[in-house]
């Protein structure tokens, strides 16, 4: 399914909530994608877009998705691509019935991510882990499921690639500060937000001390050997609309100068990059060397939500070094990431399957 300009079409299932709308977003003005369907709950199936969903973003929904009809999840799709932003209990079902439709599937949700046969990927990080979709069998050319990490570990695992590289990781202790846009809308009532930190988010510690060992892992034999180094995790909602910060502690297996982590920080590029990817930034990670960045209201935009900003790094007396990080949490860890990987799909020619079976 293709527009008049040649624009692969894609589906986006869950396309009203906050990671759906963000995917709209970004897919306006996309130079190979254009957003062809939308799918959400019975609530809104038969709905116009723009009357279905609650928009949170700046402005209204762009022009050319307002008038579409919001499908079920599991209205059969004609685009070769679904990026999906639903949750869980629902992804479930309906991810694995369109890749077995044949759709190349790009997931936000922690149903498939550990699978062995299904790729975790960050592209800057480990676009190759994508030769495991070989391993799926859908019966049909071209279906299958790539997955994005948690939106906490997207910016963890970006740091914490090129130290891991360089100088080897033996331990982790990250404390987040998560913003509220991360429950989704409407999400955390106010009066729990506001003027508020709540210690806890279902499901969120296990995700984040579990996800960054697959991600960092080697592919060897057609399996992900996962990195090995212990993370522990302790998480926190505040009221921030979006942008989620992380305090990250290190212990390093060789020794390094805090110039050299720096280096190695601001000089890791990958793939994206490489293959000039459209919604790549220049350079996944920036330094900054203020004494009070990154902050969410002046750096989580930072081109276009796709940059990991890092500061504050230092020596730390316990461990060997800590930083904080800030990640655009519906952008590079989630819509972002999906668009991302659906791009590296297309460079690296994993569409050409499923440009087969249209
Ligand atoms: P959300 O705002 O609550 O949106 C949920 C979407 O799923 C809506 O489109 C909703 O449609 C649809 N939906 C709900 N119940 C359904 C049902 N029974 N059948 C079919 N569709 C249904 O959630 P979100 O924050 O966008 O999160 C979506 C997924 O992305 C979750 O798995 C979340 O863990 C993951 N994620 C979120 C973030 C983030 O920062 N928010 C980051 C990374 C990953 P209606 O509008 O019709 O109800």
């Amino acid at each position: 399914m293709e527009d008049g300009n040649g624009r692969i079409g894609i589906g986006i299932l869950g396309a009203t909530g906050a990671v759906g709308q963000r995917m709209v977003s970004l897919l306006a003005g996309h130079p190979r994608f254009y957003v062809a369907e939308v799918a959400a709950s019975e609530r809104s199936a038969g709905k116009r877009y723009a009357e279905a969903t609650r928009w949170i973003l700046p402005g209204d929904p762009p022009e050319g998705t307002r008038d579409l009809v919001v499908k079920p999840v599991d209205a059969e799709l004609s685009s070769p691509v679904v990026l999906s932003g639903l949750d869980a209990a629902i992804a479930d079902t309906a991810e694995p019935l369109h890749a077995s439709r044949g759709k190349l599937v790009i997931s936000n949700t922690k149903s498939f991510r550990m699978k062995d046969d299904v790729p975790l990927v960050i592209p800057e990080v480990n676009a190759d882990h994508m030769a495991l979709l070989d391993r799926q069998s859908w019966g049909v050319p071209g279906g299958g499921i790539v997955t994005n990490p948690n939106c906490v570990v997207v910016g963890l695992a970006m740091a914490l690639a090129p130290l891991h590289r360089a100088f080897g990781i033996e331990a982790c202790t990250v404390v987040t500060l998560q913003a509220l846009s991360g429950a989704g809308y409407p999400g955390v009532p106010s009066l729990d937000a506001v003027g508020n930190v709540i210690p806890f988010i279902e499901g969120e510690e296990e995700k984040v001390a579990k996800e960054p060992g697959k991600i960092l892992g080697k592919l060897e034999g057609g399996r992900v050997v996962p990195a090995s180094f212990p993370i522990s995790v302790s998480v926190n909602r505040v009221g921030v609309r979006e942008g989620h910060t992380e305090s990250v502690f290190l212990k390093l297996s060789r020794k390094a100068s805090l110039s050299d982590i720096r280096a190695a920080l601001e000089e890791f590029t990958g793939e994206p990059q490489r293959l000039r990817l459209h919604s790549a930034p220049p350079r996944p990670i920036v330094v900054r060397d203020e004494k009070d960045r990154p902050q969410p209201v002046r750096d989580v935009e930072k081109d276009g939500g796709m940059t990991v900003t890092v500061g504050r790094l230092r020596q730390d007396p316990v461990y060997d070094v800590r930083f904080t990080l800030l990640v655009h949490n519906t952008v590079r860890g989630a819509a972002g990431a999906a668009l991302l990987n659906a791009e590296l799909a297309l460079a690296t020619g994993r569409l050409a399957a499923v440009g087969a079976a249209r």
